[in-house]
């Protein structure tokens, strides 16, 4: 029975060594003074030693590296103490070279529940290591790669960032920001650009097409601003449509676009170009779901009317023919001539005449007597200003009136001509105390009418001049009035409370509405001339004139006939019981002598 077991003990002892031998894994056993007291097979290979070699000693007789084994020493002890595994990684050099384990150590228990031994197993993972080694390094190249490659990125963002900054510049130097067309500052880079080509090639022509929308603030005030942008980005889109790709639209700035057309052949070229555009603006645009309406006054000016220098030359001249173009009705074009540049200098000059002639004195106030049909007597003067122009002699207001308002001179001038007529009455006033002089009419234009030191300016001149303000009458036109609304109202009620007199001038060709009238603090209706002078021959304009003196009846206030130049015309103003009249029939407007002249001669017209 008991040689039974101990053969069943030997064989299973014979199985288990051929069970380690067979095994790749080296298995080493120590005992408590950690000699060796197994070795695998592989184990014993692994280290290049016989069995009789190893067993029974310590790795230090056999020289084992110490940095490794005394990790291993303290394994070991650790599972003496324990008795819990421990598993870890080391590397050994062995006969086939430095190779890596992973290993486990292990308690092996006696019978007596002690530990006698330990039993460690390695196993070679050289290798995966190798292969985990590669790759850490693969990894730690591409880490690098990967920091460069960033470091790149973030430069080339850098410079991509500031290119898009330049970029951005330029685009805000050049282009308009609303529809993104060339801006002004892009179009003359381009149009100096055709003019130099056509220096150079003589038969080179090109067109500057100038085009202003005909109601864009109407639309913008009533549709507001955003339809406003929305209306103009669509008429870029449109005006883009209607001109060959190669050609330029630029966004001036409102509602200014311009157009610069270098393929043409003549100026039929740049006015089917024109005509294109008016027919499409003529279709209604949609914004959203409103209809919108519009039309565009166009100016053409032709690279070879004249002997363009500057480009700036080649805008202005297309700008006048626009203005033209609005002058006679909008909503078409017109081409810039000669004559147009005639015209153009012509008021150019006048401007800069205009200016001088206030230093230099220029100016004379001439005055056209008012007569009461009352009394037969002068009663007053109306205030005409003329212009003693070194070359051209005596001008008449009609003649740069106009431009003096559009250049607003008119209100320095304006000053001037109350301020010399206030004077003027003021010292015949006091020389001819005698007669029947009661006011001096000054006309007020609309840009002095607004001045918002006007009321200022006229008690300063009231007040340096002596004059006082009943002696004052002020002429404004129905329409200026009507422009202004209640802030005109506002203007007149300051001017009486000053003690000043208004009078309504060119009365009946304006638009006031009548109801409103009585509201007006106004003191004089002054019927126009156009309903006096042809009185004679047209019933309808005696009938306006007998509602005007009548209206002027109901008002509490006067009326003035203007323009009386015939006997006729005087007769039937007396039978409508016009109180005071004015006209060539009277006097024409005199200078200052003359009128002393008249003044003193006391004419009556009884
Ligand atoms: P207005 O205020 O209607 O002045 C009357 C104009 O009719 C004057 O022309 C006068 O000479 C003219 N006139 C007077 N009687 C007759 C007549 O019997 N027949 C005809 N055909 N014309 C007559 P004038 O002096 O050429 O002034 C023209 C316009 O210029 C004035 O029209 C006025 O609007 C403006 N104006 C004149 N002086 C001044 C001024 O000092 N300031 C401003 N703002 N405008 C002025
Ligand atoms: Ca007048
Ligand atoms: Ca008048």
């Amino acid at each position: 029975m008991e040689s039974e077991q101990s053969s069943i003990f030997s064989m299973q002892i014979e199985l288990l060594d051929k069970v380690l031998a067979a095994s790749s894994d080296h298995i080493y056993i120590s005992d408590r003074h950690l000699r060796y007291i197994y070795a695998s097979p592989a184990g014993l290979a692994a280290l290049g030693l016989q069995p009789a070699e190893l067993l029974g000693k310590t790795w230090q007789e056999l020289g084992f590296p110490p940095d490794i084994m005394e990790l291993y020493d303290e394994d070991c002890q650790s599972v003496f103490q324990t008795g819990i595994s421990i598993t870890g990684e080391t590397s050994f050099p062995t006969v086939h070279g430095i190779r890596y384990y992973e290993y486990v150590i292990a308690p092996i228990w006696g019978d007596d529940g002690e530990i006698i031994a330990v039993i460690n197993t390695s196993r070679d993972i050289s290798d995966r290591k190798q292969v985990e080694d590669a790759l850490r390094l693969l990894n730690q190249e591409l880490e690098a790669r990967l920091i460069k490659t960033t470091q790149e990125l973030a430069a080339l963002n850098q410079s991509l960032r500031l290119e898009i900054a330049q970029r951005q510049q330029r685009q805000n130097a050049f282009y308009d920001g609303l529809t993104g067309l060339p801006n002004r500052a892009l179009f003359m880079e381009y149009l100096t650009q055709a003019l130099q080509q056509a220096k150079r090639h003589k038969d080179n022509l090109f067109a500057v097409l100038f085009l202003d929308l005909d109601r864009f603030k109407i639309i913008n005030d009533s549709l507001g601003h955003i339809k406003g942008d929305q209306f103009l980005i669509t008429i870029a889109q449109i005006l883009q449509a209607c001109i060959p790709s190669t050609d330029i639209v630029a966004r001036l700035g409102g509602d200014e676009f311009t157009i610069l057309l270098t393929e043409i052949k003549d100026v039929s070229d740049a006015i089917k170009v024109a005509e294109r555009i008016q027919q499409e603006l003529k279709l209604p645009l949609k914004l959203d779901k409103q209809e919108v309406f519009t039309s565009a006054s166009i100016g053409i000016a032709l690279s070879s009317t004249l002997d363009y220098d500057q480009p700036e030359q080649l805008l202005r001249d297309a700008d006048t023919a626009m203005y033209r173009a609005k002058a006679l009705g909008k909503s078409r074009y017109a081409l810039f001539n000669a004559d147009m540049y005639a015209s153009a200098l012509f008021r150019l000059q006048l401007e800069v005449d205009l200016r001088r002639a206030i230093e230099r004195q220029e100016f004379q106030v001439y005055y056209q007597p008012i007569v009461s049909l009352i009394t037969g007597s002068i009663i007053g003067f109306e205030a005409l200003l003329r212009w003693q122009h070194p070359q051209r002699g005596l001008l008449s207001p009609v003649d740069f009136i106009p431009l003096a308002e559009e250049t607003g001179l008119i209100v320095e001038i304006g000053y001037w001509t109350l301020f010399e007529a206030c004077r003027q009455m003021q010292a015949w006033l006091m020389k001819y105390p005698h007669y029947s002089l009661e006011k001096m009419s000054v006309n007020l234009s609309a840009k002095q009418f607004c001045q918002p030191n006007l009321i200022e300016q006229i008690r300063h001149i009231l007040h340096s001049t002596g004059l006082k303000p009943y002696n004052l009458a002020l002429e404004i036109t129905e329409t200026v009035i009507v422009e202004n609304g209640d802030e005109a109202i506002a203007i007149l009620l300051k001017l009486r409370e000053l003690g000043v007199e208004i009078s309504i001038d060119d009365f009946g060709t304006g638009y006031s509405s009548l109801g409103r009238l009585y509201s007006f603090p106004i003191s004089v209706l002054k019927i126009d001339r156009s309903f006096v002078n042809p009185m004679t021959t047209d019933n309808r304009n005696l009938d306006i004139i007998e509602i005007i003196v009548t209206l002027a009846d109901k008002l509490g206030i006067r009326a003035i006939a203007e323009g009386v130049e015939r006997p006729e015309q005087l007769a039937i103003l007396r039978k409508l019981n016009c109180q005071s009249v004015q006209g060539y029939f009277f006097s024409e407007p005199l200078d200052s002598s003359h009128t002393a002249a008249l003044i003193t001669a006391n004419p009556q017209w009884s």
